[in-house]
């Protein structure tokens, strides 16, 4: 059965700007929707994640619709007929994500790796999970490849995660109106702490997706 639908937002192809596959060519799939913040503003004070620096509402983006498997994976083709690297963000991609969509595209040989928040449980077929745990929400997916802490946050430090079962710990600097602070902070805790890596989200300073 192809026939499941799924709401994204983006599908765009670009460089992995951040953490561990930084610099690799991959194809963004940008689920809409997320369980820690609505995506309107007038609901960011009282999110339970409130740095968000992602547009993940609605359909309306780059390439964005709602899709099927099959429809998906020709939009995928479409972009890039030899990069097999899919990454699925969003927002929350775990909302929508599942075995159905997962083993469909397994067997075409992606390399497909998820961004998520980690409050709700990673499916089979991935072939990379990366966890960024947000401050006031449950941490459900405690495993993984990559563990991303956006750095500072509130109430949160690096050290209580950083003996769960990843492979490796990234700090990586908050994208808001104090990032060069955040980001002076972040080096000298790595510095520190030589478990973590710094990564730094270099789309942005390069103006791409
Ligand atoms: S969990 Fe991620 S996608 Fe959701 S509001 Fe926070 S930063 Fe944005």
């Amino acid at each position: 059965m192809t026939d499941k639908k799924y709401k994204i937002k983006d599908i765009f192809y670009s460089i992995q700007g951040e953490g561990f596959n930084m610099g690799k060519p991959a194809i963004f799939i940008r689920f809409s929707g997320c369980n820690l913040w609505s995506g309107s503003e007038k609901d960011r004070e009282n999110a339970v994640c409130k740095f968000c620096d992602t547009d993940f509402k609605g359909t309306d983006g780059e390439n964005g619709g709602i899709y099927s498997p099959v429809y998906l994976l020709k939009k995928i083709i479409a972009l890039s007929s030899n990069c097999k690297f899919l990454i699925f963000t969003g927002g929350e991609p775990l909302l929508q994500l599942d075995e159905h969509l997962l083993s469909y595209l397994n067997k075409h040989d992606y390399f497909m790796a998820v961004e998520t928040n980690g409050t709700i449980k990673a499916p089979d077929h991935l072939d990379w999970i990366t966890v960024s745990p947000k401050y006031g929400s449950e941490l459900v997916q405690k495993s993984g490849n990559e563990l991303k802490f956006v750095f500072p946050q509130t109430g949160f430090a690096p050290e209580q995660f950083q003996d769960l079962d990843f492979q490796h710990f990234f700090l990586q600097p908050k994208y808001d109106e104090n990032l060069e602070n955040n980001t002076s902070k972040s080096l000298e805790f790595c510095l520190k702490n030589p478990k973590w890596r710094l990564s730094l989200q270099t789309h942005k300073f390069l103006g791409i997706k």
